[in-house]
């Protein structure tokens, strides 16, 4: 089925409907649909694919989806926008739509057997917990390709050793192989938002990058470490465990105590995890 005018210009929806797009909701429509045969790229979907889409929106990327995939599942917790996409893909018996905000909703339950994958051009409110979440849930993934803002890639990819190295680049990179695709400029989505954004491709690993026995112990270590980055790991450590345990626990790791959180590799995190759970 090819683009209808209401799904190809948002600017037109918006004025028919007398209404406007959500700002709380991150809704800024992809206008450029040279992105969304990119973003397709990027997943290399095929017929078989069974694809999750984190906030469909008016249904542009949808489309292509629904085009390429055996069967599309899509979230939308805008209501207007639900009940529009609805009577758009009426003909499309493989694409299913849920009114539901996405971060309280369980991913497995779209498992049927065969891995699924993850794509969105996600509402920049609530891209970090939609990433946790998706983190959590990457049993039922085999891969997720994201857009984000330009920013929050350059965080998520970065290397230990600079300012842009944080929790969420350890939490993501030590279960996660990530690439960054391409980078997409204001212009192309209405409206036009305030920065640039990113196509990030995330394939999880079969066993994590470095040996972590207790995910939660880990993200907890992680967490406290970068909880103050100007202080020296033997400080911001005990702002999640005693002062003995995180003594020890750096002496057993041989680590020290006065190195700060950004200059640690993954697999200096997942050790020093191994030895806090040891120690305690
Ligand atoms: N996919 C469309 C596109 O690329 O043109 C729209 C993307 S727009 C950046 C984000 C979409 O996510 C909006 O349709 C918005 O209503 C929806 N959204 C925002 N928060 C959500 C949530 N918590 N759960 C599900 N959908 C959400």
């Amino acid at each position: 089925m090819p683009l209808t005018k209401t799904t190809a210009n948002p600017k037109e929806f918006f004025s028919k409907i007398k209404s406007y797009p959500n700002k709380k909701l991150g809704q800024n429509f992809i206008k450029d649909f040279r992105i969304i045969d990119h973003i397709a790229q990027a997943a290399e979907l095929s017929e078989e694919d069974e694809v999750l889409e984190i906030g469909p929106g008016l249904g542009a990327l949808t489309f292509a989806l629904a085009n390429k995939a055996q069967r599309v599942v899509a979230i939308e917790k805008d209501s207007k926008l639900f009940e529009h996409l609805r009577e758009l893909f009426n003909d499309y018996t493989n694409v299913e739509f849920i009114n539901q905000d996405a971060l309280k909703t369980d991913y497995g339950n779209f498992y049927r057997g065969s891995k699924l994958k993850a794509i969105a051009n996600l509402p920049y409110s609530v891209s970090s917990p939609v990433l946790f979440k998706l983190l959590e849930a990457r049993q039922y993934f085999s891969s997720m390709v994201l857009m984000l803002q330009h920013e929050v890639g350059e965080r998520i990819t970065a290397p230990p050793g600079g300012k842009t190295y944080g929790s969420i680049s350890v939490l993501l990179q030590a279960y996660c192989d990530i690439t960054s695709e391409f980078r997409v400029s204001p212009e192309s989505f209405w409206p036009k938002p305030k920065v640039d954004s990113v196509v990030l491709k995330f394939v999880p690993l079969e066993t994590p990058r470095a040996e972590i026995s207790d995910d939660r112990l880990f993200e907890k270590v992680v967490r406290a470490a970068f909880s103050s980055r100007r202080k020296m790991l033997g400080n911001s450590l005990q702002s999640g465990f005693s002062k003995e345990l995180v003594v020890e626990a750096l002496n057993q790791s041989g680590i020290d105590s006065k190195r700060r959180a950004e200059t640690l590799s993954v697999e200096e995190f997942a050790k020093l995890t191994e030895n806090i759970s040891v120690c305690s």
